[in-house]
Parts: structure tokens; C-alpha cells; sequence
């Protein structure tokens, strides 16, 4: 059994959307010589993470109303590294996705390790095609699903039809085809994100 482990270290340094010096995690570590401890302090949408509906909807629903068992099963890894701009419901119109799917999309995001200000990302006739199929969730390989769209039309169309979106998934080493996923998030409620632990493993039912 194969395990690809697609998630995003968490550093001092690393990555963070549109490169905001205040987006950086903090770990402090104290130490009194024998005893080590750090506190960790993190945006939640650090890293790979999942966004829950509060993040753009006022009042919206708060991360534990996720539920696990939809974040651990099947899903589809999409090779869309032709795509230069936003990903388009003709874009997706070429799988076979099909309801209560759960879709990550490799494209060109993967490789690069800098933060892009023009990623790939999900047009909102993309997001509006998988809301008419009925799909879980998605999951794309940057820090955002949208990039700076008036009003946010994907991350509402999506949260609308309650699907689930997983952002700052690393996908260069995984091939397009199936896997069983498992995403496990930090037990956070109240929030509007969580940062998680992605594994995707081959031949697993
Ligand atoms: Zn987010």
C-alpha cells in the first residue's frame, strides 16, 4: 500500500497567502535547560487546511459542523496542469466527476514553491458545474481556491452546496486516478478553517 503524504510543512518562513509578513506561523520554543516547550502560534488557514463556511459567509457554519466521514474516503486527483488561468466548467466537462465525488486538482500550483499572486484556480462556472453534479468537497494545490474575484462567487457557490474545500494541498508527486483519502484536521470548533493532515494512499477501498 502506497502513501502519499500531499500536505504542506508548517515553518518559520514558509509560504503564506500573497506573502503576508503577519500570515507566518510563530513557534516559540522555550526551554529551562532539560524541559522543552513551544507554543505554536498559527493563522488557521496556514498551510494545507480546510476552510469551513464562516471564512466567507457571515454567519455561517463554524468548522466541527464538518463531518469527519466526509473527509475520509475515494476521492480523484484531476490533471489539470494544461490550465493557465481559471479552472472552467470546460476544464472539468473533460472527467467524469460524478456526485458525492471528492475532486483535488494538480496544476501547475504544485510546482511551484513561491507564492504565485496569479494561480490557477476554480472560475465560478467551474464552481457552479460541480454544485450541479453534487460533489463533496474539493481540493486544490494553492493557499486559495479563487483569487481575488468580486464577492467571492466560488468560495459562496461551493459553501452554498455545502462542499467542502481543501486549500494548500501539494500534489507534484501524485499521478492523476483514485485514492483513498484521509483528512485529518485539528479538532477546532468555532473557526472558520483548520489546518490538516492529508494522506492519499493507492489501493485502498
Ligand atoms: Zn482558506
Amino acid at each position: 500500500m502506497k502513501m502519499h503524504d500531499v500536505t504542506g510543512t508548517i515553518y518559520e518562513g514558509m509560504t503564506v497567502y500573497k506573502d503576508k509578513p503577519e500570515k507566518q506561523p510563530k513557534l516559540n520554543r522555550v526551554t529551562n535547560g532539560y524541559v522543552t516547550e513551544t507554543r505554536l502560534e498559527i493563522d488557521v488557514h496556514t498551510g494545507t487546511h480546510i476552510d469551513a463556511p464562516l471564512h466567507m459567509v457571515v454567519d455561517g457554519d463554524t468548522f466541527e459542523s464538518i463531518p469527519m466521514e466526509s473527509l475520509v474516503g475515494q476521492c480523484k486527483v484531476l490533471d489539470l496542469t494544461n490550465v493557465e488561468d481559471g479552472i472552467s466548467k470546460a476544464d472539468l466537462e473533460k472527467f467524469e466527476i460524478q456526485k458525492s465525488d471528492f475532486v483535488l486538482f494538480k496544476t501547475k500550483n504544485s510546482f511551484e514553491d513561491t507564492f504565485n499572486f496569479d494561480f490557477i484556480y476554480l472560475a465560478q462556472d467551474g464552481a457552479e458545474y460541480l454544485s450541479e453534479i453534487g460533489i463533496r468537497g474539493v481540493g486544490i494545490d494553492t493557499l486559495g481556491i479563487e483569487r481575488s474575484q468580486e464577492g467571492h462567487p466560488t468560495h459562496k457557490t461551493l459553501f452554498a452546496n455545502e462542499i467542502i474545500i481543501i486549500e494548500g494541498l501539494r500534489l507534484k508527486e501524485v499521478e492523476q486516478g483514485d485514492y483513498f483519502m484521509v483528512a485529518a484536521p485539528l479538532k477546532l470548533t468555532g473557526t472558520d478553517a483548520s489546518p490538516a493532515r492529508v494522506l492519499l494512499f493507492e489501493g485502498l477501498q
